[in-house]
């Protein structure tokens, strides 16, 4: 296999979501509650992995939540700790083997691991660790670390801060053993990670807030960047594995990936595409008689700038809630098709309207060009497309499902040739500025206020090594 096979290879673990439970006598069920309000984040596999106190428990599968597990896979996953993974689907898949939490079993006992994110340096890491006799099971980046950890002396806690300073990328990891749980997130907390409570004695941590509210968990805090935390029965340690911390958290969050409900780093994602909607209102106007916006992902930012523009906001489309995400779909006919059947026009509003259609993105081009054909087709007279994101010019190394320039048609087309590939009669996105004003995270934070804007911009947070910048063709 080449270099450039071995990358794609290992670029297995995508966008995902992960969930935990530290001392609940029913961790498996908490789990497989907060897995199906994470589902959004991953629907290609899903796993669980409890502890007895003595014994790791291990169940998992390809496809949704609600398929991969029965009460009786629940009733058998035995214990109070427990973690828990959904995995995004890619072009290729991965299969089970896969999926997560991974069960590692060895003389210093087992261990349970997953992760959301992607490393930067997984195929360094990979050769060297073979080099010294490490096999893999999996052709995931998640397992590098499992394999690091077995190098480090000393207890778990000073081996995993060891073993993470090796990695670069973006990880958020939740680590299972017999009685205590283990928590890493990256040092420029690209990927979200919150801590919160249940019960009287009972942690729990997930990738998104919305997870706590559907078992009535109480937030506490979120997960900061290059903190490593343990658990315990006696109670909570927290440290830092790395000295130097640069808060960057991905955008993408905001703008698509994260649910309306959830929370992250304290900030209400529906709030914020709003905001972005009324600043692209601001930014980009439009005379028109109604605001649409694209179903869900559009909803919000729609509200948004129909409020500020002072113009009427309309359910000109609606979805059919039983097809599932047009990503999920690995070729780019059957994407299209997806597509089709998945939303459709409300006639009788946009008929002889001129219409401001709302979306939070555009990656290839595949569903503006088939929603302004869809509009056009039940009569609107004029179909303005405004973006909640800015243009995405560059590929995402960090488990976004947007890994090279070809994906990208504004990595190769100005806004006017997109706008003519779509078929609109204008086209305008939101600028960078724009986007880190409407989230509305603290400018204390940093550069962009702290989030990660490289898709848009080219500027990565962290170091990009050459096979990963090679295969993905011509990273300027
Ligand atoms: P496209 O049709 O390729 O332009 O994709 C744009 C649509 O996909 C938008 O409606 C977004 O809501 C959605 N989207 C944006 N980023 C992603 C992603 N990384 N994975 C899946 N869907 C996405
Ligand atoms: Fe998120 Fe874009 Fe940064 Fe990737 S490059 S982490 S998608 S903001």
């Amino acid at each position: 296999m080449s270099e450039l096979d071995l990358f794609f290879e290992n670029k297995m673990n995508e966008e995902c979501g992960v969930f935990g439970v530290f001392n609940h006598e029913n961790a498996a069920e908490l789990t497989y509650y907060g897995l199906h309000a994470l589902q959004h984040r991953g629907q290609e596999g899903a796993g669980i992995v409890t502890s007895d106190g003595k014994m790791l428990h291990q169940h998992k599968g390809e496809g949704l939540v609600r398929n991969v597990f029965t009460q009786q896979d629940i009733d058998r996953l035995k214990g109070i700790h427990s973690i828990g993974h959904v995995r995004y689907s890619t072009a290729g898949g991965g299969g089970i083997m896969n999926v997560q939490p991974f069960l590692f079993r060895s003389q210093s006992g087992p261990l349970g691991l997953c992760h959301n994110g992607n490393l930067v340096n997984a195929n360094q890491l990979k050769v060297y660790l073979e080099s010294e006799g490490s096999i893999f099971q999996t052709t995931s980046d998640s397992e590098i670390l499992a394999h690091l950890l077995k190098r480090q002396r000393g207890d778990m806690l000073t081996a995993l801060k060891e073993s993470l300073l090796y990695i670069e990328g973006a990880f958020a990891f939740l680590l299972l053993k017999e009685n205590e749980m283990y928590i890493a997130l990256d040092k420029f907390g690209l990927r979200p990670l919150s801590l919160g409570r249940i019960g009287d004695n009972g942690i729990v941590v997930a990738s998104e807030t919305c997870a706590f509210d559907v078992i009535g968990a109480e937030y506490i805090r979120d997960v900061k960047p290059g903190e490593v935390i343990r658990i315990d029965l006696e109670g909570i340690t927290s440290e830092r594995y790395a000295t130097t911390c640069d808060q960057s958290m991905c955008s993408m969050e905001y703008v698509y990936f994260a649910r309306p409900d959830s929370d992250v780093e304290g900030i209400n994602v529906h709030q914020a595409r709003k905001n972005c909607g009324r600043i692209l209102a601001q930014e980009a106007p439009i005379e028109a008689d109604i605001v649409v916006g694209v179903p869900d992902s559009g909803l919000s930012a729609a509200i948004g700038y129909a409020e500020e523009a002072n113009i009427p906001f309309e359910i000109g489309m609606v979805k059919n809630k039983y097809i599932g995400r047009t990503f999920i779909q690995p070729s780019q006919t059957l994407r299209e098709q997806g597509v089709k059947m998945k939303l459709s026009a409300v006639r009788s509003i946009v008929k002889d309207k001129r219409v401001v259609l709302i979306d939070d993105s555009i990656v290839r081009g595949t569903t503006s060009r088939r929603m302004v054909d869809m509009l056009r087709e039940a009569g609107a007279k004029e179909v303005h497309v405004r973006i909640a994101s800015p243009e995405i010019k560059f590929p995402c190394f960090y488990g976004v499902d947007f890994s090279t320039y070809d994906e990208l048609i504004a990595a190769t087309h100005t806004t006017e040739q997109i706008c003519e590939v779509i078929g609109a009669d204008s086209l305008a996105f939101i600028s960078v500025d724009g986007l880190t004003k409407g989230v509305g995270r603290s400018p204390k934070l940093g550069k962009n206020c702290g989030q990660c804007v490289a898709c848009f911009n080219g500027d990565y947070p962290t170091y990009l090594y050459e096979d990963v910048k090679c295969a993905n063709k011509e990273v300027k």
